[in-house]
């Protein structure tokens, strides 16, 4: 049979081309390659798989690196001046807390996101609206809390490509607080 088949083969290409060049042309490949057919099949091993199912977990963010707790005090501070942003967070969240005890109207918090570039006017349109501080409807903010006092808690949760074309910042729009109040967001 071995023998026979190349002989087969030719004869089938002779045939085909005696035939014409417009009698299916498309057939000869198939007849002419049959040593391609079947290449020897190399299972993958267990091992791998469960070694990418280990990675994927890895790089998979859990809900704790896709939430931050601020803290803001009765010093008109916020506690860190960034936050980490990872990648691979769908959304991120960022609690705040008041850990003074000073009344919202004297020295109220919230977290406002925004560009950095964006920060100024934000807080500037916000001086006056009552109680957030933040213009209604204002474009340029990704997302804002409520504003709280002392004992106080809120929350903010966005959406994390809406921070990936830019250098954008968290900060607090109560009138005067954002010149000491402002942090960066860093993408990682
Ligand atoms: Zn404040």
């Amino acid at each position: 049979m071995k023998l026979h088949t190349p002989l087969l083969a030719a004869a089938i290409v002779l045939a085909l081309t005696a035939c014409g060049k417009s009698s299916e042309p498309a057939a000869t490949p198939d007849t002419l390659a049959p040593a391609e057919a079947a290449p020897a099949p190399e299972a993958a091993p267990a091992v791998d798989a469960s070694a990418t199912a280990a990675a994927t977990d890895a790089t998979a963010a859990t809900a704790d690196q896709c939430t931050f707790n601020l803290e803001g005090n009765d010093a008109m501070q916020y506690n860190v001046k960034n936050i980490d942003v990872p990648k691979s967070c769908t959304q991120f969240t960022i609690n705040l807390k008041h850990t003074g005890t000073m009344p919202v109207a004297a020295m109220g918090h919230n977290v406002v996101i925004a560009k950095t570039s964006d920060m100024n006017g934000v807080a500037a349109d916000g001086a006056t609206v009552q109680p957030d501080h933040v213009k209604a409807g204002d474009t340029r903010v990704v997302a804002h809390s409520g504003m709280v006092g002392g004992g106080q808690s809120t929350s903010i949760t966005f959406d994390v490509p809406k921070i990936a074309d830019g250098s954008y910042s968290f900060f607090c729009t109560f009138p005067g607080h954002s010149t000491m109040m402002h942090g960066t967001l860093t993408l990682v």
